[in-house]
């Protein structure tokens, strides 16, 4: 029985296995070495893998769906005459022809494989990843990131520890991620990238070009013609991969389409240098991603032993040229940048198989770890985000807080679980809830709630709150389909970097009134208890004090109201917050000082 190791991509997938020591790549049963992730649904009900689906797409577009890796642990359904398949499903049909062209292959049955994810992939889209492979009958002994197999790909887990930048231009997805190759372990220490740019928006502006020729040449358009546009788009990306390994090209489409005169022909030459100019501006939107990988990394370009090239779109010369001027490094594509994620996911499949029988290679068994790629929190009082786990922590990881109640005789909690990298709940994204009921009846504040998060080496997370004293446990794993969207990790970020200076300034405030609070509860109980030997005058003066404290609080709601204009009314509403958080502080240190005796005389009863 054969191990394979699957890079299920957005646009290819690809697959490998280890023979002898070394990793192969099994070509499925059209004899090619990727096959296309996408699954199409004649009208006759059969189903189409693979090239097979590509080929009829235009004619059938309704039926077929490509990039379904983008719908990955969300709730979006493919809808075919009634019923709805989920993403999981989707590509659970593509992860099982790849298993049966294996097998055929091999010629031996094959059920363990190690299935690849981009490395910011949450929870929910390791877990429909894993779903997938299991729907197609398949054993998945670990789901790793891509760059990490990338990087076992090269070899690297065998030699110097460095950090490393794994470049991944693919189909429809641009990932970078920096990591770290220790003694033994690999781990991504940040990621970044841009989930809808890839090879198929260069094929877009060849496409076009092309239509645009073809209508000044013939007076034809050919847009609204489903045939003629599938026969352009083929050779646009034939055309672009010629210009990877030439100067230029000839586009030849006899018989596109029906002039006035009879039929007529697409004939273009494309040069490189017109090619580079009209996608100039896809390359450079990689710019933005590698800088701010590197910076979450906390290191300088300089500082990287190696730069690797993964996906097929890394074979324009213009990329890879992109890549020397933004890194300083001669990056390596030694390995087939299509082959070598599936070759590493093959090589760490090996592995755990070898491990499982016992038998430990002689380079020693590679650990993976991996990140979370955002920040999880719980839900506290006051609609504060109480963070238990950081962004861009190493997986596995286990966390434990205690928490209390915030009122008297509560017997249940609810604990809301949040994603995100905003300080206040509401700003976040819930990714699941749960109550533990059965707290034993106490003041407030008394009661232990031991709450834990667990994230196992694939990603996926567990909660769990405890009661400490009377041992009651409720968990969950988050598995919900309500877990966030890649787009929505992105916008989390870019929201978080945004708003950042506003959620301080809430957070400051909101802290400031927390401790008013405090210390007004502080001085009724002064007053009550060391009222009478108390002058007259003084009792004024703190209630006076008092009262000037109680009106600022009152005076406006716990957060900042934003207008409907947005930023600029908004970054407004928290400058004027930031003022009141001094008005506040400023009354709560006259009333401090009006009320230092009062508090004495009370603590000293
Ligand atoms: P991947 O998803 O990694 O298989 O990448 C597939 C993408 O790489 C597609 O957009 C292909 O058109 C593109 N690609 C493959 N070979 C080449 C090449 N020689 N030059 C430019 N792009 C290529």
């Amino acid at each position: 029985m054969a191990t394979i190791g699957i890079d299920l991509g957005t646009t290819n997938s690809c697959m490998a296995t280890v023979e002898g020591g070394k990793t192969v790549v099994i070509p499925n049963a059209e004899g090619e070495r990727t096959t296309p992730s996408v699954v199409a649904f004649s009208k006759d009900g059969e189903r189409l893998v693979g090239n097979v689906a590509c080929r009829q797409a235009a004619m059938n577009a309704g039926r077929t769906f490509a990039s379904v890796k983008r719908h990955m642990g969300t709730d979006w359904r493919a809808d075919v005459d009634g019923k709805r398949y989920t993403p999981q499903e989707l590509s659970a049909m593509v992860l099982r022809k790849m298993r049966q062209d294996a097998e055929a292959y091999l010629g031996t049955s094959v059920t363990d494989a190690v299935i690849t994810v981009p490395a910011y992939f949450n929870d929910m889209q390791r877990q429909a990843t894993k779903d997938a492979g299991r729907i197609a009958g398949l054993n998945v002994l670990r789901i790793i990131n891509e760059p990490t197999a990338a990087a076992l790909a090269y070899g690297l887990d065998n030699g110097t520890p460095q950090k490393v930048m794994v470049y991944d231009l693919g189909g429809g997805t641009f990932d970078v991620s920096i990591i770290e190759i220790g003694e033994g372990v690999i781990e991504v220490l940040a990621t970044a990238g841009d989930n809808h740019l890839g090879g198929d928006d260069f094929d877009e502006r060849v496409a076009d070009h092309l239509l645009q020729e073809f209508k000044r040449a013939s007076g034809v358009d050919v847009r609204h013609d489903p045939a003629a546009l599938q026969r352009v788009r083929e050779a646009a990306r034939e055309a672009k991969r010629d210009l990877s390994a030439m100067a230029s090209t000839r586009v030849n489409l006899p018989f596109l389409a029906q002039g006035s005169a009879g039929p007529v022909h697409l004939d273009v030459e494309l040069t490189r240098s017109a090619f580079e100019n009209m996608t100039r501006d896809l390359v450079e939107r990689t710019t933005g991603p590698v800088q701010q990988a590197l910076m979450d990394a906390g290191i300088a370009a300089s500082e990287l032993g190696q730069v690797l090239l993964v996906g097929g779109s890394t074979r324009m010369p213009a990329v890879q040229a992109h890549v020397r001027a933004l890194t300083g490094k001669e990056p390596s594509s030694s390995i087939n940048p299509d082959e070598c994620v599936a070759a590493g996911a093959a090589v760490q499949g090996s592995t755990l198989s070898n491990a499982s029988l016992g038998i430990v290679p002689a380079g020693g068994d590679i650990l993976l770890l991996d990140v979370i790629p955002l920040s999880l929190s719980i839900e506290t009082v006051g609609g504060v985000a109480t963070r238990l786990i950081e962004r861009n922590t190493t997986l596995p990881v286990h966390y434990s807080q205690v928490f209390s109640t915030a009122a008297a005789f509560q017997t249940s909690v609810e604990v809301r679980v949040l994603q995100g990298e905003r300080p206040m709940a509401a700003d976040n994204k819930v990714i699941g809830n749960f109550r533990l009921k059965g707290i034993k009846r106490a003041p407030a504040g008394v009661p232990q709630i031991e709450v834990t998060f667990d994230i196992d080496a694939n990603g996926i997370l567990t909660v769990s709150a405890k009661d400490l004293d009377t041992g009651k446990e409720q968990s969950i794993t988050i598995t919900d389909t309500e877990r966030m969207s890649d787009a929505e990790i992105e916008a989390a970020i870019r929201d978080a970097e945004q708003y950042a200076a506003q959620d301080q300034l809430r957070r400051d405030d909101l802290a400031v009134r927390e401790e008013a609070q405090r210390l007004l509860a502080d001085v009724d109980r002064a007053l009550g208890t060391a009222g009478k030997q108390l002058d007259k005058e003084e009792k004024k003066a703190i209630k006076a004090d008092e009262a000037a404290l109680r009106k600022l609080l009152d005076a406006r709601p716990a957060r900042p109201i934003f207008g409907k204009k947005g930023k600029d009314v908004a970054q407004d509403a928290s400058a004027a917050a930031g003022s009141d958080t001094a008005a506040l502080r400023a009354a709560m240190e006259r009333l401090r000082q009006s009320s230092a005796h009062a508090r004495d005389v009370a603590d000293a009863q």
